[in-house]
C-alpha cells in the first residue's frame, strides 16, 4: 500500500549524494508528483552533475540543472577550487563551506517550485552532522521559509526529513524506503569524486562510512536478536 500522505507536488534540491538521494526517495513516496533540481556552481567534480542526472533519469524524475557558476566565482571554496585544501582550522568553518549556498539554492528552488505549482521544497540539510555550517541549521531553514513566503506571497513548506538524523539514521531511512542498495551504490558523496563507498579518506567519506558501519552493525544485531 502506498504511504503517500500528500496529493501535492514537491521539488527536491538534489546533488546526487547520499542525503539528497534519500530525500528524493522520501519525496517519491510522499508526494503525487516530484521534480528535482541540481545546481551547477562550478563543482570540481563534474561527475556530480552526471551522477545526479543518471539517478533522476533512472527514477523517472524530471530534472532541472540550474547554472549557479557565479556562486563559485564570488565565494571561492574547496568544492570548486582544486588549489584550496579540504580542511578545518581551529575556530573557523571548514574550507568546504560555501557562503550563501543554501540561501541561494533554496531560494532558486522555491522560485522554480512556484512556477511549476509545487509548494513543497525538500532539502537534505541536517543539523546533527552539520560540521558547523550555519545554513544547515533548523533555525535558518525556518527563517528562510518565512522570508520566501513573504517574498512571493505563497505558502512554501521547506521539508527537511534529515534535519535531526545522524548518518546511521539516514542510512536506516534509505533502508526503510527500500533504497539502501541504490543509495549505497549509485550516489556520490566523496570530495574526491569517487562514486559509491568513495575514497574513504576525505571528511565526507569518513562521515558516510562511519554512519554506514554503525547502521549495518545495528541491523545485524537486530537480526541476531530476531533470529
Ligand atoms: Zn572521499
Amino acid at each position: 500500500m502506498s504511504k503517500r500522505v500528500s496529493n501535492e507536488k514537491a521539488v527536491v534540491v538534489f546533488s546526487g549524494g547520499q542525503d539528497s538521494t534519500t530525500c528524493l526517495f522520501w519525496a517519491l513516496e510522499r508526494y503525487r508528483e516530484v521534480e528535482a533540481v541540481t545546481f551547477n556552481y562550478g563543482q570540481r567534480h563534474k561527475l556530480e552533475l552526471a551522477c545526479a542526472a543518471d539517478i533522476a533519469a533512472e527514477l523517472g524524475v524530471r530534472h532541472y540543472v540550474l547554472d549557479m557558476s557565479l556562486l563559485g566565482q564570488l565565494a571561492p571554496n574547496a568544492l570548486t577550487r582544486s588549489d584550496i585544501a579540504i580542511e578545518q582550522k581551529e575556530g573557523e568553518l571548514p574550507s568546504t563551506f560555501v557562503d550563501g549556498r543554501n540561501l541561494l539554492f533554496l531560494s532558486f528552488a522555491a522560485i522554480l517550485a512556484k512556477q511549476i505549482g509545487a509548494r513543497h521544497v525538500v532539502t537534505g540539510v541536517c543539523e546533527t552532522d552539520f560540521s558547523g555550517y550555519p545554513d544547515c541549521r533548523d533555525v535558518f531553514i525556518k527563517s528562510l521559509n518565512v522570508t520566501l513566503n513573504l517574498s512571493m506571497d505563497y505558502n512554501f513548506v521547506i521539508e527537511t526529513p534529515l534535519m535531526w538524523l545522524n548518518k546511521a539514521e539516514t542510512w536506516a531511512l534509505a533502508d526503510e524506503l527500500g533504497a539502501f542498495d541504490f543509495v549505497r551504490n549509485k550516489t556520490l558523496t566523496c570530495y574526491n569524486g569517487v562514486v559509491a563507498d568513495g575514497c574513504g579518506e576525505c571528511p565526507a567519506c569518513k562521515l558516510r562510512c562511519n554512519g554506514l558501519e554503525e547502521f549495518v552493525a545495528g541491523r545485524a544485531a537486530a537480526e541476531g536478536e530476531a533470529g
